[in-house]
C-alpha cells in the first residue's frame, strides 16, 4: 500500500532557499519513494516559486480557489518539484512581494507573518483533510513554525471531521518559534478550545511552533543529539517543558544529503571534477578558490566558511581568531550573510591580512558548491545545530570539517583523537566551547594534523567514504508514517 503524504514547508530546494530547511523539503519525496511513499510538497507563492514553475499566475493548474482565506483571494495550484507533485498556495496579497521569504529587503520580518503562515496551515490542512474535494492524504508533514499551524487546524477546527490525517512536526531549528501576541487569536478562526495549555496559547500570546508541537500526531527533529538536547532549557529555548511532555513521541532522524546535487564526480560548477581514487585532481578546484578569493597559495590549509553570520553560528568569534588562523600560515575563504557587526569585524581582520583572508558577503550556491571542492578545511563553529548540512556536504567533497561538539556536527563528524586516528575512523576535528580559546586550539591542532600528509588524506578519505545520502533516513520517515498510520487503524 502507498502512503500518501503532503510535506508542508516554507521553503524548497531549487525553488526557494535561505537554509538548510530547503536542501531537506527537496530532497524528502525522492528519499522517501523507495519505501512506498508518494510526497507531495506544498510552498507558499513567493515571487522566486512563481518564476521557477515558470507558468506565471495566471497558469498551473488551479485545484481548488479561496475567495477570503484570511482575508486575501487563494488559490491552490498543482506543478513540479523535480519528478514529484506539487501544490503552491497563491495568494498574491501573502507572498507577491519583494524581499525574503519572511522579511523585507532591509531585513525586517513582515509585520503580518503570522497571518501569511496562519493562511498556509489553514490551505495546508484542507488539502491534507479532505476540504478540497481532492483525495485527502494519509498523513501531514510540517516544517518548522510556517507549517506547524496546519496540525493545529486539523486537530482543532477540521476542514472534514471523518479525514483527519495523523501528522508530523519537524523541529529544524527551535530558535524560530513563530510567538505572536494573543490579539491574533480571534483572527485564526480557531474555536475557543484551541486556547489552552495544551493548544496554541504559549506564556500569554500565540505559538505557532508551539501548537504544532502540541497537535502533531509525532515530533521529530534532525539528529539524535539534537532530540536530546532540546529536552534542557539551554537548547529548548522555552519549549523544553512541551517536549518533555511528548518525548515517547519524539524522534531523532539525521538529514540526508542530496548526492545528485553535492557529487564531486560530476558538480557542475567546480573546476575539476574528483572523487575518492582522484582525490589529486582536487588541487586544481583548491587553486581556483584561491584565484576567485584572491588569495596567496600558501604551504598552510585553506580554511573555508559558509554560514549565516549569526550568533548561532559563533560567526561572531570568527573574526578574532583570524590573526591566529593566519599567524600559523593559514587563510581563509568565507562566504555568508548576516549580521553586520559580523561583516564589518571579518572585513577589518581580511584588510590586515591581504591575500590571506577573503571574505564574500552574499549568498551564492555555486560558489558554495566551488569551495566544498577547494577548501581544505571548513569552519562550523555553531553554537547549537539541530542537524547541519555544510559538515555533511563538507565530508562528500573531502574538506575536513572542524566543528562545535553539539547537536548533529557531534553525530556526523568523527573527532580525530588519538583512538579514533588508531582506528582509522577520523572524520574531522571536534571542540567543545564557541569562544577564543577552544576556537583557537581547534584551528592549532587542524594545521598540526594537515602538516601530516597522509594522515590528512586518511582523513579526507574517511569522510568521503561516510554514507550521508537520504537511504537510511528515507526509510526512517517511511517507517515513522507506516507506524501512525498502523496507530490510527
Ligand atoms: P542552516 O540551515 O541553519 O543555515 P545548514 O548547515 O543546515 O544550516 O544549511 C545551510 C545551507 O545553506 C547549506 O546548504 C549551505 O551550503 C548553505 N549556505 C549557507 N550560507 C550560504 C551562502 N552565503 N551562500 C550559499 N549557500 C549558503
Amino acid at each position: 500500500m502507498t502512503i500518501s503524504v503532503l510535506s508542508v514547508a516554507s521553503e524548497a530546494v531549487p525553488l526557494i532557499k535561505t537554509g538548510g530547511l530547503a536542501d531537506v523539503v527537496g530532497a524528502l519525496p525522492a528519499a522517501v519513494a523507495p519505501h512506498g511513499v508518494a510526497m507531495t510538497t506544498m510552498v507558499p507563492g513567493y515571487p522566486a516559486v512563481m518564476r521557477a514553475i515558470g507558468k506565471g499566475a495566471g497558469k498551473g493548474r488551479t485545484i481548488h480557489s479561496y475567495p477570503s482565506l484570511m482575508g486575501e483571494p487563494a488559490r491552490l495550484i498543482t506543478a513540479k518539484l523535480g519528478d514529484h507533485p506539487l501544490v503552491v498556495l497563491d495568494a498574491p496579497g501573502f507572498f507577491a512581494r519583494e524581499g525574503g521569504p519572511y522579511a523585507d529587503p532591509a531585513g525586517h520580518d513582515w509585520a503580518d507573518n503570522w497571518r501569511r503562515f496562519a493562511a498556509f496551515g489553514r490551505a495546508a490542512a484542507d488539502l491534507a483533510g479532505g476540504g478540497t474535494k481532492r483525495r485527502p492524504f494519509d498523513i501531514l508533514h510540517a516544517h518548522d513554525w510556517q507549517a506547524a499551524m496546519a496540525p493545529a487546524y486539523l486537530r482543532f477546527a477540521p476542514s472534514d471531521a471523518a479525514h483527519i490525517p495523523a501528522t508530523v512536526m519537524t523541529i529544524h531549528n527551535i530558535a524560530f518559534q513563530g510567538y505572536f501576541g494573543a490579539g491574533i487569536f480571534p483572527q485564526l478562526g480557531l474555536p475557543d478550545a484551541a486556547w489552552s495549555m495544551h493548544g496554541v496559547e504559549y506564556h500569554g500570546g500565540v505559538g505557532f511552533l508551539k501548537a504544532g508541537l502540541e497537535a502533531a500526531s509525532a515530533i521529530t527533529t534532525v539528529s539524535p543529539r539534537y532530540a536530546a538536547e532540546i529536552l534542557d532549557p539551554h537548547y529548548g529555548m522555552g519549549l523544553q517543558g512541551v517536549i518533555l511532555a511528548r518525548e515517547n513521541r519524539v524522534h531523532g532522524i539525521v538529514n540526508g544529503i542530496d548526492t545528485m546535487i553535492w557529487n564531486p564526480e560530476s558538480d557542475p560548477y567546480i573546476a575539476a571534477p574528483y572523487g575518492l581514487r582522484t582525490l589529486d585532481r582536487r588541487i586544481a578546484d583548491k587553486r581556483a578558490l584561491e584565484t576567485e578569493f584572491g588569495l596567496e597559495p600558501g604551504d598552510g590549509p585553506l580554511f573555508v566558511a559558509i554560514s549565516r553570520l549569526t550568533w548561532q553560528k559563533g560567526m561572531d568569534v570568527l573574526p578574532e581568531i583570524l590573526d591566529h588562523l593566519a599567524g600559523l600560515g593559514g587563510r581563509l575563504a568565507l562566504l555568508g550573510a548576516g549580521e553586520a557587526a559580523i561583516e564589518s569585524g571579518l572585513h577589518a581582520a581580511a584588510a590586515r591580512h591581504p591575500g590571506r583572508i577573503g571574505i564574500r558577503i552574499g549568498y551564492d550556491e555555486p560558489l558554495a558548491h566551488r569551495m566544498q571542492a577547494g577548501g581544505d578545511a571548513i569552519l562550523v563553529p555553531s553554537r547549537f545545530e539541530p542537524c547541519g548540512l555544510t559538515q555533511l556536504y563538507a565530508l562528500a567533497y573531502g574538506c575536513v570539517p572542524v566543528v562545535a561538539r553539539t547537536g548533529g556536527l557531534a553525530d556526523t563528524v568523527i573527532d580525530a583523537n588519538i583512538a579514533a586516528i588508531a582506528a582509522g575512523t577520523a572524520t574531522g576535528i571536534q571542540f567543545d566551547g564557541i569562544d577564543y580559546h577552544a576556537l583557537r586550539s581547534a584551528i592549532s591542532r587542524t594545521v598540526a594534523l594537515y602538516h601530516q600528509p597522509d594522515l590528512w588524506r586518511t582523513i579526507q578519505r574517511n569522510g568521503m567514504k561516510c554514507d550521508f545520502s537520504w537511504g537510511r533516513s528515507g526509510a526512517a520517515y517511511a517507517g515513522l508514517y507506516a507506524r501512525l498510520l498502523s496507530e490510527k487503524s
